[in-house]
């Protein structure tokens, strides 16, 4: 059966608030560090005290411009701020400055993975902003509590046109972003303590239609999970208001994580009038060209561009190079082992199983991995000349070494009595055994039945003690029973 959501095209564009990793905040010298004590980071100027000037942070400009130019977007050579003015008790200027009528980035685009193939995300902008301060309603029954610590921390305010038609492609969007923003160490992209922060446009039409509907933005979602929700929960709800032909007001939401639901914050009727005009205090700066190239010139290799470099330079496949490309920290693991040893693809077989499976299981980054990669190294090539099996070095092996540290792969497979027997004779006596005994299955197994081999390498396994080494047995077994 057919579901009205069918008849539908989603439209979504999605408002990022990145926090700008400087050390102080936009307009003076207080720190930017997360989880101070409420109210400890607050000079005159983040106070708003009267007489009080605003001064550019240069840093900010410079991350500003890195990431437009790694996402492809024109810079605007002449620059202002503006005042957006409203009230709120975490505002204490009564305005936030903003560039947000003057973008510095404008145009640009990321591109998404999708299982469709590969798509662009157009941009539509990025701006840097100032932050407001916190606002805590839980944290006395009779107050607001409020900390503007927060106040005046730079942001970058990255926008996309109305481009993005399903959830998983917003997630994939916010994912590839929050990869690029950390790459460039423009943004830590911890959602969690709120330096990523994303707003959800959402619209709905009849399938084929180009107009655009009528939009609700859903505000401050905190986790990428929680916006595919948001988006989710609004497809449904205004198709729904369209199928009952019911109108659909342009109003800004909130989400309710505790029991994924949306509710109404207020509608564009009580909209403010934010009365933008140019920031008095601040003078208009300029980008030179010489400074564009400067940071043209300091962009590291995009994870895109080292993905097809690492399935050119060690035969990786997309899905391996993708998984080594990641994150630099593994990059820079990947690159210390193949220092000394070759087997590129189990090398990345090692990292994105037992290595990654350990690092998450005790909590810790690959950077704290506690072997070397030389003994990394060892027990890869230790596996790989077949001397013990996968198996025994990724448990038991991988084990023993990290708690011993500095004993060699060597000495820790044959105190465990794991070293796999590859010699040519005894690995025959097993087959000889094992064939003798089955006649019947032999026999099964030259009229055709060729999946029996799986039965007689176990078999093999079993009177080995899970000693033998199995690629040679199957060889061996194959060659006995032509
Ligand atoms: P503002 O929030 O300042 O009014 P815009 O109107 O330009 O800014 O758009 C903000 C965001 O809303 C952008 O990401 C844009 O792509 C998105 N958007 C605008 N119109 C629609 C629509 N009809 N449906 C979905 N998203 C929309
Ligand atoms: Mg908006």
């Amino acid at each position: 059966m057919s579901s009205p959501l069918d008849k539908y095209e989603l439209v979504v564009g999605l408002e990022i608030h990145a926090q700008l990793m400087t050390h102080s905040k936009l307009f003076c010298s207080d720190s930017t560090e997360f989880g101070a004590n409420p109210n400890t980071q607050v000079s005159p100027i983040s106070l708003a005290h009267p007489g009080t000037l605003p001064k550019l942070n240069s840093k900010a400009i410079e991350l500003a411009v890195k990431l437009g130019l790694a996402l492809d977007c024109d810079i605007e050579r002449e620059n202002y701020f503006a005042r957006k003015n409203y009230f709120y008790p975490d505002l204490p200027k009564g305005y936030q400055i903003s560039q947000h009528t003057a973008p510095i980035c404008k145009n640009g685009y990321i591109t998404i993975s999708t299982n469709e193939g590969k798509k662009a995300i157009q941009l539509n902008r990025i701006h840097m902003e100032e932050d407001a301060g916190k606002s805590i309603h839980d944290l006395d029954d009779h107050f607001t509590c409020i900390d503007l610590n927060r106040a005046g921390v730079p942001l970058l305010e990255i926008v996309t046109e109305p481009v993005i038609h399903s959830s998983e492609d917003a997630m994939l969007f916010l994912t590839e972003l929050r990869k690029i923003v950390r790459w460039l160490e423009v943004c830590d992209g911890n959602m969690e303590e709120g330096s990523m922060r994303c707003d959800a446009n959402v619209s709905v039409r009849l399938k084929g239609q180009n107009t655009l509907g009528k939009r609700v933005e859903v505000k401050n979602l905190n986790s990428i999970r929680n916006v595919k929700k948001a988006i989710d929960i609004e497809f449904e709800r205004l198709v729904m208001l369209s199928e009952n032909n019911q109108s659909i007001i342009q109003e800004t939401r909130s989400f309710n994580a505790d029991n994924n639901t949306t509710f109404s914050l207020r509608s564009k009727e009580d909209a403010e009038d934010y009365r933008y005009f140019p920031e008095p205090d601040l003078p208009p700066f300029s980008i030179s060209e010489e400074d564009i190239k400067k940071i043209k010139e300091s962009l590291p290799a995009m994870p895109h561009q080292l993905i097809e470099q690492y399935m050119l330079q060690y035969q990786l496949s997309p899905y391996d190079a993708e998984n080594i490309c990641n994150e630099k920290e593994t990059i820079a693991f990947f690159n210390s082992i193949i220092a000394h040893c070759n087997h590129y693809k189990s090398i990345v077989n090692w990292i994105i199983g037992p290595i990654k499976q350990y690092c998450n299981d005790k909590s810790i980054s690959i950077v704290e991995f506690p072997l070397t990669s030389q003994a990394i190294a060892e027990l890869i090539d230790f596996t790989e000349t077949g001397k013990v099996n996968f198996n025994n070095a990724s448990t038991k092996i991988l084990q023993a070494l990290i708690n011993n540290p500095g004993i060699s792969t060597e000495n820790v497979a044959i105190s465990l009595n794991l070293i796999q027997e590859d010699n040519i004779d005894a690995l025959m006596d097993w087959i000889n055994e094992v064939i003798a005994a089955m006649p019947d299955k032999v026999k099964e197994y030259q009229s055709g039945k060729k999946g029996l081999i799986g039965l007689f390498a176990g078999e093999v396994k079993k009177k080995s003690k899970g000693k033998a080494d199995m690629q040679k047995v199957n060889a061996l077994l194959l060659e006995k029973l032509q």
